[in-house]
């Protein structure tokens, strides 16, 4: 199994709950005081059954008779209000308390390191995001207000059965410890067995994102029958999961059945005993029994809810874990105090023990636009991210003006450096949000028209059908990728960082829009220090240094004519490539 994002522990997850608990003070007060209004007002009908079976058994009339009756109708009524109110606010903060735990989800997994996400693969946080998410409402919802109302229905049960006759609690205890028991049983059992079920759903999800992603390689390497193992794999796993779940359920449910059924027969035989005795009256044997019954549903609740609430700590413990995944970049406060660019001695590895990067020095000078060329797998990517400060130096350093890279919060640094690749998120939402990304404040139109006209988007930004509140992304205006492409230019016009990785990967976009994206590049790229990856020699030939990355390390760097010159590496791979004719492109 790959590896997997953290999962909290069970004392983090108590300190969060208690937590959240205390959000809301008001509101939780109020609620749980409704609660046990509505309890007393329900506690009202046996004690007035068994003082009726006591009246019938000395003598009554018709009309006391149906005076109880209306008393007894008259707190049903009132249990029924009360109980109405209590429920609507306390699913209302339920509502308010799943809001807050969203918010904190999502703030949590948008921290998250690349590198982590990467090696954790998408389909944990995706079954985080959705599952564990769904999960969680279930039990913030439902589980926990119903375990609320059940807890204090019971308390106040309990109560009133002890002042109906202080013997009642024997035959209560006689429940106890079958209940206990099971219940422990069970509990001791359930909470690994729902992680793994959930872990087995974040497999399955995994493997399917990852065939589907990979829908081309799996067909070109006839992959697809091991694929279709894997996944059966993956969900045996699931089932096996699910099975030992539900033999947990089959045994416990048993038991606690059991545990209902033994108080409420004790209380009728231990009641009978006494008052055959002549120490119990039949309207308290009567009351009692009534009590006892009323009980187990309160009891039920709660213990079939600890059930929920296992599977909401469960999923809570997996969304708190996000959180707890160390940050790999801490801000220290210190201000670059110049805008160059340097590498030093850095190493790094995506995986432990096995560097990809072996000691590279590199030194960006302003202004210049430096061209990165080598063998495919050399490092040149890797590298390219570190010099935007997307992943730490294993070892070594990547600093702008003396401060680590690193070590600038995610706002500044984006005004330092920034990594322009093809991939092109569109986000749900208007043209102007999908530009403010870029910037802590809002910007006005003036700023905002601006970057859209230096990277020749304006024009059609202007004729979308309500201009820059134009909502894109998936379910709105459809963008081509050519546009897509332009608006993050044009954020990257807005973040106007002094310099730019760009990895120019081939294009998929048609030439004719390539033509038009390139001047749009143009515009942004004048005027900054840019490093460019360049897959395309004409590129290097073009850029003021060349930078030869071999093996993980800066074999050469120069530029075109010192390089050629030098009859290295370079020299070599402009030679065949021009000598093939190919070069006559440029
Ligand atoms: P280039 O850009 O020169 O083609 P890369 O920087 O993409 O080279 O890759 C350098 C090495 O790092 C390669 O061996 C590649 O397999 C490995 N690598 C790249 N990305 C990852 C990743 N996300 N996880 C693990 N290894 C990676």
């Amino acid at each position: 199994m790959r590896e997997i994002l953290p999962v909290a522990d069970a004392r983090d997850v108590r300190r969060y709950a208690r937590r959240l608990a205390r959000t809301y003070p008001r509101d939780l007060a109020v609620s749980l005081s409704l609660h046990a209004l509505a309890a007393i007002s329900g506690l009202a009908a046996p004690r007035l059954l068994g003082n009726l079976v006591e009246d019938v058994e000395q003598g009554t009339t018709r009309g006391q008779i149906d005076d109880i009756a209306l008393v007894i109708a008259v707190f049903l009524l009132a249990q029924t209000i009360l109980t109405r109110f209590a429920r609507y606010l306390s699913f209302k903060l339920g509502e308010k308390v799943l809001a807050d735990l969203r918010e904190d989800f999502v703030q949590n997994a948008l921290a998250l390191p690349i590198g982590t996400v990467e090696r954790a693969g998408t389909g944990d946080l995706l079954t985080r995001t959705s599952r564990d998410v769904d999960a969680l409402g279930w039990s913030v919802r439902f589980a926990v207000p119903e375990t609320l109302i059940a807890i204090v229905t019971a308390l106040f049960t309990v109560v009133a059965v002890l002042l109906v006759g202080a013997w009642v609690s024997v035959p209560l205890l006689l429940g106890v410890p079958i209940l206990w028991a099971g219940t422990r049983w069970y509990l001791a059992r359930a909470k690994a067995g729902y992680l793994r079920e959930n872990a087995s759903y974040a497999e399955i999800n995994s493997t399917l994102a990852e065939t589907v992603e990979g829908a081309r390689t799996v067909d070109a390497l006839r992959l697809a029958e091991r694929r279709r193992q894997r996944i059966d794999a993956d969900i045996h796993e699931s089932f096996e999961a699910e099975k030992y779940t539900l033999f947990l359920r089959t045994v416990w449910f048993p038991i606690v059945e059991t545990g209902y059924l033994i108080p409420t027969v004790a209380t009728l035989l231990v009641g009978g005993w006494l008052h055959s005795n002549g120490q119990a009256s039949l309207g308290d044997v009567t009351a009692a029994t009534l009590y006892v019954q009323q009980l187990i549903d309160p009891v039920d609740r709660i213990i079939s809810w600890l059930d929920e609430l296992q599977v909401g700590g469960a999923s809570l413990a997996r969304l708190l874990g996000v959180a707890q995944v160390p940050d790999d970049r801490a801000a220290t406060g210190r201000q670059p105090v110049h805008e160059e660019i340097r590498a030093d001695d850095v190493r790094f590895s995506y995986l432990q023990g096995r560097d990809v990067l072996h000691g590279v020095d590199l030194e960006l000078r302003p202004g210049e636009r430096l061209a990165m060329v080598g063998p495919s797998g050399a490092g040149k990517s890797t590298l390219g991210r570190l010099l935007a400060g997307i992943h730490p130096p294993r070892t070594g350093e990547v600093t702008v003006g003396e401060v680590g890279l690193t070590e600038l919060p995610l706002d500044d640094l984006r005004g330092h450096v920034a990594l322009v690749t093809q991939e092109h998120h569109v986000f749900v939402g208007s043209v102007r949000e999908n530009l403010a990304l870029a910037i802590d404040d809002i910007a006005s139109d003036e700023r905002l028209r601006a970057a859209l006209q230096a990277v020749d988007a304006w024009e059609w930004v202007e004729a979308l059908p309500a201009g820059l509140d134009t909502r894109v992304g998936s379910g709105g205006h459809a963008l081509t990728p050519a546009q897509a492409q332009q608006l993050a230019l044009a954020r990257l016009v807005l973040a106007d960082p002094h310099t730019l990785v760009l990895d120019e990967a081939t294009s998929l976009i048609d030439p004719r829009a390539a033509r038009h994206l390139e001047r749009s590049l143009g515009a942004v790229l004048s005027g900054r220090t840019v490093v460019a990856i360049a897959h395309r020699l004409h590129t290097a030939h073009d850029a003021d240094r060349v930078a030869v990355v071999e093996d993980g390390k800066v074999s050469e760097i120069g530029s075109h004519d010192e390089l050629v010159a030098a009859d290295g590496s370079y020299s070599a791979l402009w030679q065949s490539w021009h000598g093939d004719g190919v070069g006559s492109r440029t």
